[in-house]
């Protein structure tokens, strides 16, 4: 536009113009000079003002990735002072449990080198306190022995006499009578004595099985490849074995980014397994971490991540529940009272009714008291999606073929899942079975079907084939309401055994509708 101007100023003497009118557009034109001359000004401002502000702009920049370093190197230091606190913190309770261990192996017992024959193996060796409760409850029957036989020599003398055998050593009926008195009492107090004994044995039984748990956490904590504290994904700091699974060691970490406890479970696939077995593993597993990880409630342990460690090893990151698990609560007790049974029980049915009403259903399909873990505050949350089955929505109320058999623990499952002449139809009636199973084993101590025997023995002896009919023991004493649920969740013929949400309704889980 200046240019045009410039050619115009140029050239305009050559256009015919009146006297005013030259005047008037000479005017306007000194006007646009000064209009240019500030205009150029302004220009020359504004490029100085630029180039100031990129000075500035570069300036700034500097010093934001100053900060930024700054920031990264406190941030890193913050790790770094977090992680040495959370190591020492947990070395320290690494040295206290193998202490703790070394002190009650002194009382309970220890693991030692048992010879039989020329045959050498490990085996239990008890510790003071238990073998010095045996010695006294073999005391305790060698006097109760001894003073039976006293009184069969009593009572035959009392015989002897009145047949008129032996009138020399005949005892007159009141001596008798008091002689026998003594022994009987005697007899009572030492059954008493007893009683107390197998009661405390009992509590040392109980106590020892704590102990070989922990012995053998400890040992797989120190045969463990993830023990020496790593920081995996650059955000989870190991720190001690909380315990070791099937397939599976999960440890407590810290979560540096996120600032909280989790837990990470390392799932090892075997080196010797073949590719085509280490992929369906992983498949299984990627699946269980995809339905788990949409899971939201509750009643439901959170999963937060799931990576890749190496080929043969990968993690996921559950919500840490810092409480035991259920079957760690029933070997210490095996017997709940009602009231604790139920909220449990309620809790798990919670959870349950949530899977059953998402848009896709899940079937949890292993369901069992090991599954099932407590937070800091005694929440109850269901875990281990490893077998969980989602229902496709084409599948009918009968359920779903249930294709990977034989997986699962027996004493749980509903006789449907043995059937192997075909293959079952799964539902949610799965779950429904494996409640009243866990309900059952709180109220009574022991589970409905199989309690006594081993998985094999269960398969071999078709023990849940044969669980037509649930039968309740007369002690300890449970509301009509506790059998009545345990006995719908154990209705042997699966189209008669309501489902999830047709139990949900049952009036024993729910604390409103009284
Ligand atoms: P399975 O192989 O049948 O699942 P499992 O349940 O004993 O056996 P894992 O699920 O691997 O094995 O659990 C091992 C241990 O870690 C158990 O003692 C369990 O209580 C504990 N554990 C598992 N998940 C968590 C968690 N989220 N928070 C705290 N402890 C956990
Ligand atoms: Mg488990």
């Amino acid at each position: 536009m200046i240019s045009n101007f410039i050619f115009w100023q140029e050239n305009w003497s050559n256009v015919p113009l009146g006297n005013d009118e030259r005047v008037a557009l000479q005017e306007e034109i000194s006007v646009l000079h000064g209009k240019i001359a500030t205009l150029e000004e302004e220009f020359n401002r504004s490029r100085q003002e630029a180039s100031d502000y990129r000075h500035l702009s570069h300036q700034l920049e500097k010093e934001l990735k100053e900060l930024r370093d700054h920031d990264q190197q406190s941030k890193t230091k913050r790790i770094k002072v977090l992680s040495d606190l959370l190591i020492s913190v947990s070395k320290a309770e690494r040295q206290e449990a193998r202490m703790k261990i070394r002190q009650e192996s002194l009382r309970l017992g220890n693991i030692g080198v048992v010879r039989a024959g020329t045959i050498i193996s490990e085996g239990w060796e008890d510790g003071q306190a238990l073998k010095d409760l045996n010695a006294h409850l073999r005391s305790l029957l060698e006097m109760k022995e001894s003073i039976e036989r006293h009184r069969k020599s009593l009572k035959k003398r009392q015989s002897d006499k009145g047949d008129g055998n032996d009138m020399e050593t005949g005892i007159s009926d009141e001596d008798f009578h008091v002689q026998d008195e003594i022994f009987k009492s005697r007899l009572a107090s030492i059954k008493r004595e007893e009683e107390t004994y197998l009661k405390e044995k009992d509590r040392y039984e109980l106590e020892k099985g704590r102990l070989i748990r922990e012995m053998k956490r400890i040992r797989d904590e120190d045969g463990s490849r993830f023990n020496n504290f790593p920081i995996l994904n650059q955000r989870y700091a190991l720190l001690n074995l909380l315990g070791k699974g099937g397939f599976s060691e999960v440890y407590k970490a810290f979560d540096l980014v996120e600032n909280r406890y989790v837990a990470c479970k390392l799932h090892s696939l075997n080196g010797q397994w073949s590719e085509e077995k280490k992929q369906s593993y992983i498949r299984h597993a990627i699946r269980e971490y995809n339905i788990h990880k949409t899971l939201v409630h509750p009643h439901i342990v959170r999963l937060w991540d799931i990576f890749e460690i190496d080929h043969n090893t990968f993690c996921t990151v559950l919500e840490y529940c810092s409480g035991k698990d259920l079957d760690a609560v029933l070997k210490a007790t095996p017997m709940l009272p009602e009231r604790e049974a139920r909220i449990i029980i309620v809790q798990i049915f919670h959870g349950l009714i949530y899977l059953n009403k998402r848009p896709q259903r899940i079937i949890h399909y292993d369901l069992k008291p090991g599954n099932v873990l407590f937070d800091e505050v005694g929440v109850a949350k269901v875990t281990d999606f490893g077998l969980s089955k989602i229902v496709e929505d084409d599948v009918g109320s009968q359920g779903m073929e249930l294709t990977s058999q034989g997986a699962g623990t027996y004493w749980y499952l509903p006789p449907e899942c043995f059937e192997l002449s075909k293959t079952p139809l799964i539902s949610s009636k799965v779950d429904v079975w494996s409640a009243g199973v866990i309900l059952y084993q709180m109220l009574f101590g022991r589970r409905p079907f199989g309690h006594d025997q081993t998985q094999e023995r269960i398969l071999r002896e078709d023990t849940i084939i044969n669980a037509r009919k649930v039968e309740f023991p007369s002690k300890p004493s449970v509301s009509i309401e506790a059998k009545e649920l345990i006995r719908r969740c154990l209705t042997y013929n699966q189209t008669e055994r309501p489902d999830v949400l047709t139990i949900a309704q049952d009036p024993y889980l729910s604390y409103s509708k009284r």
